[in-house]
């Protein structure tokens, strides 16, 4: 598995004429190599792969990234990869731009003299959108937790129960679940606050009434999920359901249009076009939705500036249209599908249709 994340960087870094790439971020760390301490710069050449890591994280290296060849700076990284681009006739050395520190830049420029130091930002992350077998298993399991969480805690949503309250349920559900971690800060956002597409669980009591939107994700192994649903405790009005029910046939329509071959913008206008239709052009102002893996937001971007992202199969990405009308709440629905040749497979299982409670 690791090895063919190996092989594909090595083409990149061949197109690229590098000599090796040095890879420090942590998402791609663990991508290529398997190992998921904090600490770790990945060496890869076409012919060797090292990873530079300390005395605390020997062992764990050695066991999580077999294909790499584990070695301990005697004294700084930066006189280590000198010795080694001296061993091994590295000229270009590719490194993120979009991650290194000044500092680390500085330390490097000084070590390798006149060797060359290019940025590969987003190199590795172009890769990763592509999810791989091993990848999905991980990613339809997050999904799962997610979708186990979400029917556990509708027991729980009554008014008088704090959004805070509801938010720490649903995390300790995710950790018994198998969950590592929160794949961002739940956002648990009841009446009027749910007009604030990203408002993070609050003291806020939940009144009868409201529309409260829930968005969260768990990370399992390395790999987020991503789902939001908004349910509604009491009666809805004529306009909460007129409202939901444009959300949903706008994110029905997303879903249903994803496949191989469109393009990010083309997407986002599917559920775009049919809010607009409806007269709340101006109450969604986001994008239509993003890549998910081990990161919560990758590529490819499903916006108004996504004509450049083209969907491939084996992409994983939202779909999460919303309407938001200030001092009045907000309708907020997404799901987290697998792109296909003709089609998609939603991981998120959760019923779509307006829950009351
Ligand atoms: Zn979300
Ligand atoms: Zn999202």
């Amino acid at each position: 598995m690791a090895n063919t994340r190996l092989e594909k960087v090595r083409a990149a870094l061949a197109e690229r004429n590098l000599d090796a790439v040095l890879v420090y971020k942590p998402e791609n760390r663990a991508y290529l190599s398997g190992f998921t301490g904090t600490a770790g710069w990945l060496l890869i050449t076409p012919a060797k792969a090292w990873l530079i890591t300390d005395f605390r994280y020997a062992e764990q290296a050695a066991t999580q990234a077999p294909a790499f060849e584990v070695i301990k700076p005697e004294s700084t990284v930066a006189a280590l990869l000198a010795t080694l681009c001296e061993q091994h006739q590295i000229n270009r050395l590719g490194i993120e731009g979009d991650y290194v520190t000044v500092d680390d830049y500085s330390a490097y420029e000084q070590a390798l003299g006149e060797r060359d130091l290019v940025s590969i930002a987003g190199t590795i992350e172009t890769l990763r959108m592509i999810k791989d077998e091993a990848e999905l298993t991980l990613m339809r399991r997050a999904a799962a937790i997610a979708d186990e969480t979400f029917s556990h805690i509708l027991s729980y949503i009554k008014p008088g129960v704090a959004e805070r309250d509801i938010a720490v349920e649903m995390e300790y559900k995710m950790k018994k679940l198998g969950a590592e971690g929160l794949a961002f800060d739940i956002i648990i956002a009841s009446g009027v606050r749910s007009a604030m597409p990203h408002g993070v669980a609050s003291d806020k009591q939940i009144a009868a009434g409201e529309l409260v939107t829930l968005d969260f994700g768990a990370i399992y192994q390395g790999y987020c999920s991503d789902m939001t649903r908004t349910v509604m405790v009491g009666e809805p009005s004529a306009q909460q359901r007129e409202i939901y029910a444009i959300v949903l046939e706008a994110e029905k329509r997303g879903v249903a249009a994803t496949r191989a071959g469109i393009n990010g913008k083309e997407l986002d206008e599917v559920c775009r076009g049919y809010i607009r239709e409806h007269g709340y052009a101006e109450a969604f102002g986001h994008s239509t939705g993003h890549g998910v893996g081990r990161y919560i937001h990758e590529g490819p971007k499903l916006s108004v500036r996504g004509e450049t992202d083209l969907l491939k199969p084996g992409m994983v990405v939202t779909i999460e249209p919303g309407i938001y009308l200030s001092g009045w709440g907000g309708v907020r629905i997404e799901d987290m599908v697998l792109v296909q040749e003709n089609g998609c497979e939603s991981f998120s299982k959760s019923p779509r249709e307006l829950k009351i409670l």
